[in-house]
């Protein structure tokens, strides 16, 4: 037992952090954010911590041989190891900074994949992948004649490890999923996968936007080979994201982007000697702002304890699916036994587009549309819905709140 389990989240304190909370709308209406599987909202001490570092560090890092760019290095440097600690990875070389995770996946597919894939080699992707983790394959498959497989999901957006299995095969070099779907709050069960992935000499690639807000997440106990998210769904800052890899792998892969930073030496006469990881990935000024924020979010999380949003977060999720399921005509789409952080749903009778510009005129952000995940989607018969997803600052009264605001705009529009 821990010293956590008899404890709950203070989310009146939670929500003192997030001074964005008390924002009101159109006029005089509060603010309901119920969209943070989008962009989660900042605390103060992350806006704080980049407000500082502009006021009193700011300096290019790594080159300087002056106290603000010392001090700049070791705030950048020190995220890295949070960064480390917080997904449990082994080292420090093995966190790269990127600008989110778009950009992660698209720096796998362009050194490992373009290095290390041949014409037939096959790339499974889950169905319910989100764009980012789809077309830089696709564009990858036009370039290399590598073929992409789909692993499906049943109708309540579990995925299918029967069909998995047997999609797994000896052309297979690569897994991509993701650990919680953005568009249907599917958790997956990437540990499972990643062993099946090896035991057939594959890699996998678990996409962990959605998972990191929400779980204590440990790259070791996946057993992923590359593990990618984004600050800015995690209550840090947008621009910055990170590339998690097995440091072998990362080794030996070559570098994505070339200038500076990510050399050793350069020379007209004997070229480029690059420079060691994780420095050979992150090629020019990075964004050393939203590397600090990155930081402060992690802090926040740490002090907030990840094990009482998790429950948390359980809750308003049982409480919005029950509530939800009361709405005349309201059908969520994917119904797994496991969610996390995003109840998608549509209407009869009415839609997405219309539900979500109405509710906004009652103070509730969500979001609507294909969430950059058009094919699962497609599976479930839809081309847009209503998303709404929630974080440590939500309560179960907002809930409520946005219950009867779409039984409002339901009576307006059907
Ligand atoms: N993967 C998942 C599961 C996501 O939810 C998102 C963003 O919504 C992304 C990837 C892309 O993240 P970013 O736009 O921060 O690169």
């Amino acid at each position: 037992m821990s010293a956590l389990d008899n404890l709950m989240l203070d989310v009146v304190r939670v929500r003192e952090d997030f001074p964005i909370l008390e924002r009101r709308v159109h006029g005089d209406v509060p603010l309901i954010y119920l969209d943070s599987a989008a962009t989660s909202q900042t605390p103060t001490a992350v806006i704080d911590a980049m407000s500082d570092y502009y006021r009193n560090t700011n300096a290019n890092i790594h080159r300087g041989l002056h106290s603000l760019a010392d001090e700049a290095t070791a705030a950048y440097e020190g995220t890295r190891e949070k960064v480390r600690a917080f997904i449990n990875a082994r080292l420090t070389r093995e966190v790269i900074f990127t600008r989110g995770t778009t950009e992660a996946i698209n720096l796998v597919a362009n050194s490992w994949g373009a290095n290390w894939l041949n014409a037939g080699d096959e790339v499974l992707i889950s169905v319910m992948e989100h764009h980012a983790n789809i077309v830089p394959w696709q564009m990858l498959a036009e370039r290399l004649d590598i073929v992409i497989k789909v692993i499906p999901c049943d109708d309540d957006g579990v995925l299918d490890m029967a069909a998995y299995r047997d999609l797994l095969g000896e052309k297979t070099r690569l897994v991509c999923v993701n650990q919680v779907s953005n568009a249907l709050g599917s958790i997956n069960p990437v540990a499972e996968m990643a062993r099946l992935a090896h035991a057939h000499d594959a890699l996998i690639l678990v996409d962990g936007a959605q998972a990191v807000p929400h779980q204590q997440v440990d790259v070791r106990e996946i057993d992923a080979d590359f593990y990618v998210f984004s600050g800015h769904k995690m209550y840090g800052p947008t621009g910055i994201g990170v590339l998690y890899g097995k440091e072998a792998l990362l080794d030996a892969m070559p570098p994505w982007q070339g200038g500076g930073e990510m050399i050793r030496t350069v020379s007209f006469e004997n070229g480029t000697l690059f420079a060691d990881l994780p420095h050979k990935f992150e090629a020019g000024t990075p964004p050393i702002a939203e590397v600090i924020g990155l930081g402060k979010a992690i802090d926040w999380l740490d002090c907030t304890h990840m094990a009482l949003i998790t429950r948390w977060e359980q809750q308003l999720m049982r409480h919005a699916t029950e509530r939800m399921r009361e709405v005349d005509g309201l059908r969520i789409i994917g119904n797994s036994p496991d969610k996390a952080g995003a109840i998608s749903f549509v209407v009869d009778g009415a839609h997405a587009q219309d539900i979500g510009l109405l509710i906004d005129q009652l103070g509730v952000a969500i979001r609507t549309g294909h969430h950059c995940a058009q094919p699962v989607l497609r599976r479930f018969g839809v081309d847009a819905t209503c998303r709404a997803s929630f974080a440590a600052y939500n309560t179960p009264e907002e809930i409520d709140l946005f219950v009867e605001a779409l039984q409002r705009v339901l009576t307006m529009v059907r």
